[in-house]
């Protein structure tokens, strides 16, 4: 996959009255439930365009920002997100880096934390929010939660501190009363307004009466350096889940696969894996054909200790590298991204056991 040449977004506008002073934030809607409608004859709901959104939302206007928008031509399901779309994204950041204090992606929960994954991994030298919001109800419901998340999400990426600086300078996940590192946070529940959670890392704000900022784990990019965008994926990579009972030819066929590159093994507990001498060997010749396995945990909290447990050593052994607390979500993409660049294996290694942009804890 390379850089994109032409964009699938176009371009709309939702301004008011420019001032120097106001922050000037870019939303970016790809679609998911917050603009959705419900269709008449299937009664199911589909993505819609960005002014409908826009209309149900006229408190907006009373923010003290300057918002421009941009939308994809086909405002999509997130379900259907590929990084081809991650590339359109990362494009709008990329040309409108200079002109805009911080930028709105609105997004599909289903999806949205391999979206702020696979951004926080392609957006080196980030030095601006790229704030990542939807909801779970559509705009147009009376329930709605996406008004309150739109709103407080440019609020937040608005948000500057002493020194006039953002106050966010990495991809983050703004969802009811938190703000999430994007490459720590995980979809949780499908029905509570609370979607999402992270279950390894602290929120970095959290929203009540007022917006908290969480100001020690804050990212802060080391000095210099302009943004650099990394386009490339290489989505040869498959997640392979255990389960007791799992056979031999299944594994041995999902290693086996042609073209593979990469694979996420979520393993149990602190790392584990079946002691059979047939799945340690297949772990083994996989390694050695050159292919980058992972090991993460099923459990959603905590880390993988490879040498907690005989039955977690041998996979390290096998030459298995440990993705300590990395969430599934955060794996693939970093696996994807590492290995669409032109780094060699050694270096994809290194790399794949160093956290890029905070989302793994290596001490
Ligand atoms: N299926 C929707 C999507 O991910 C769900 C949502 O937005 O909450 O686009």
């Amino acid at each position: 996959m390379t850089t994109p040449s032409r964009s699938p977004l176009q371009t709309a506008s939702c301004r008011s009255p420019q001032s120097a002073k106001r922050p000037r934030i870019l939303i970016i809607y790809t679609g998911g439930t917050i603009g959705m409608i419900e269709n008449a004859e299937t009664r199911a709901l589909e993505p819609f365009n960005f002014d409908h959104l826009i209309e149900n939302v006229p408190k907006i206007k009373l923010l003290d920002i300057d918002i421009e928008s941009v939308e994809f031509s086909n405002p999509i399901d997130s379900s259907s997100m590929n990084p081809i779309h991650w590339q359109s994204i990362a494009k709008v950041i990329e040309d409108n880096y200079d002109s805009f204090d911080g930028f709105v992606v609105l997004h599909g929960t289903d999806t949205m934390a391999y979206t702020s994954s696979a951004l926080s991994f392609m957006l080196e030298n980030l030095r601006k929010p790229v704030i990542i919001t939807g909801s779970q109800l559509p705009i147009g419901d009376v329930r709605t939660d996406g008004e309150e998340n739109l709103i407080t999400a440019l609020q937040v990426a608005s948000a500057r501190d002493g020194e006039g600086m953002p106050m966010i300078k990495e991809v983050a996940i703004l969802f009811e009363d938190f703000l999430w590192r994007g490459n720590r946070a995980t979809k949780h529940s499908s029905d509570n307004f609370c979607a999402f959670s992270s279950n390894n890392f602290p929120a970095l704000a959290s929203f009540g009466l007022g917006i908290h900022f969480n100001r020690e784990v804050l990212r802060h990019p080391r000095p210099g350096g302009e943004l650099k965008v990394h386009y490339n994926f290489d989505t040869n990579v498959m997640v392979v889940d255990l389960f007791p009972g799992i056979q031999e030819n299944v594994v041995r066929h999902m290693f086996e696969t042609p073209g593979i590159r990469g694979i996420v093994l979520k393993t149990f507990g602190a790392g584990n894996g079946p002691t059979d001498p047939w799945f340690i060997s297949l772990l083994q010749e996989a390694t050695a054909r050159g292919i980058v396995i992972v090991n993460i945990s099923q459990c959603v909290n905590g880390s993988v200790m490879p040498g907690l447990y005989s039955a977690g050593l041998f996979i390290s052994q096998a030459g298995v590298i440990s993705g300590r607390d990395l969430t599934a979500e955060a794996s693939i993409t970093k696996l994807m991204h590492l290995l669409g660049s032109n780094h060699s294996h050694e270096r994809i290694v290194e790399l794949m056991n160093r956290s890029l942009c905070g989302e793994m804890t290596t001490d």
